[in-house]
């Protein structure tokens, strides 16, 4: 029995091997290590296929995120909305601009942040919400966008894990302020290394955050801000640009794996997640719940299987925020986090291998 394992980069690379070394090869021929028309041409079709104006190439997702609060002036004493539950860069970003992050619970079978709790977290000092579109789920972005003009507010979209998720026909990241995109190797677009990209219909926004990445230049030597490097490079924005066009492809495989997995295990123990209204997911993330996860994993496991937990605390719990009482505030993931359990999803995984994995989780 082969291994399987929670995503399979060799497997995609695999599929598209030809384009991906052609395009290696040019940047190396061309030396188009840093800028240049390789980022350019990513960051115009990246902004094209979200559909935005604006795309600026950074290092990296968590990055991206301090750059836009720094550019949409959020500071020390400021507050900004994170769900409680997500990656921890959603709250680094926040912390390291010295704001202040203020948790939103989160929904179970969702895992998304519950946007009917994000009213009374708002203060005089609020001046983000961060919506977390976590596994790929998309936030409700009518109500979010609502609430902010209504306090005005800025909304930026992490949308880490969701290139190509749709909210009533509309991609996630044109529907925020600015949004943030990582190409971290496993996301549904990921580059060969660290890669990252802002994505904004604001000009003003654009032309800050694009300043800050590259050295607080405008042009060469003109430091207008105190900026620092957080480039996307060269080699990987050839290989995103590949990747791109073969992304609505996976996420439509990644959607049948999840509707194959909810069928085979519909009715049976395990808590599964919820279709929403109006949502395009792309499952960057098929997590279920379930009793006794620890023996559930050792299985798995035992059978060559891969499984994870994403995330094992919520950041209010974690040493860095330390809040008091989380369990109270923030009852409902506190709860679930103890019993989620990824499960390996991707576009080259076969039906025959989950049904494998079923058969496994429902005899264990
Ligand atoms: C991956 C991820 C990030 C940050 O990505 P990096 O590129 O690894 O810095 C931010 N937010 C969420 C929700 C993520 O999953």
């Amino acid at each position: 029995m082969n291994n399987i394992p929670l995503v399979d980069l060799l497997l995609q690379y695999n599929s598209i091997k030809t384009e991906i070394d052609l395009a290696i090869e040019l940047v190396i021929k061309e030396s188009a290590y840093i800028g240049g028309k390789y980022v350019s041409l990513f960051e115009k079709e990246f902004a094209e296929y979200i559909g935005v104006k604006y795309c600026i190439g950074c290092a990296n997702g968590t990055d991206t995120m301090e750059i836009i609060l720094k550019a949409m002036g959020v500071m020390e004493g400021d507050e900004v909305i994170i769900p409680t539950h997500t990656w921890i860069s959603t709250a680094e970003a926040v912390s390291n601009v010295g704001a202040t992050p203020v948790f939103v619970d989160c929904l179970d079978k969702t895992y998304i942040i519950n946007v009917d709790e994000i009213e009374r977290k708002i203060t005089d000092k609020t001046k983000v919400i961060i919506p977390v579109h976590l596994y790929g789920t998309p936030v409700d972005m009518d109500k979010v966008m609502s609430l902010a003009k209504r306090y005005s507010l800025k909304v930026l979209e992490d949308c880490a894990q969701a290139h190509g998720a749709e909210f009533h026909g509309q991609k996630v990241g044109s529907l925020g302020d600015a949004a943030s995109f990582s190409f971290y190797p496993g996301k549904n677009l990921g580059a060969y290394g660290d890669a990252g990209a802002v994505l904004t219909n604001n000009y003003v926004l654009a032309e800050k955050v694009r300043m800050i990445a590259n050295h607080g230049q405008k042009e060469k030597h003109t430091h207008l801000v105190v900026g620092r490097n957080s480039r996307l490079d060269g080699m990987q924005a050839a290989i995103l640009s590949v990747k791109l066009k073969h992304l609505d492809t996976w996420n439509t495989e990644r959607r049948k794996k999840a509707e194959l997995y909810k069928k085979l295990l519909s009715g049976s123990e395990y808590i599964l997640p919820l279709d929403l209204e109006g949502r395009t997911p792309v499952y960057h993330v098929f997590a279920v719940q379930c009793k006794n996860r620890e023996k559930v994993i050792e299985i798995l496991n035992k059978n060559g299987i891969q499984s994870a937990i994403h995330y094992p605390n919520i950041l209010p719990a974690t040493d860095i925020y330390r809040e008091s009482e989380v369990e109270n505030k923030y009852p409902v993931s506190s709860y679930y986090i103890k019993n989620i359990l990824s499960l390996p999803i991707y576009a080259e995984l076969t039906d025959e291998d989950i049904s494998r994995i079923v058969t496994i989780l429902l005899n264990k």
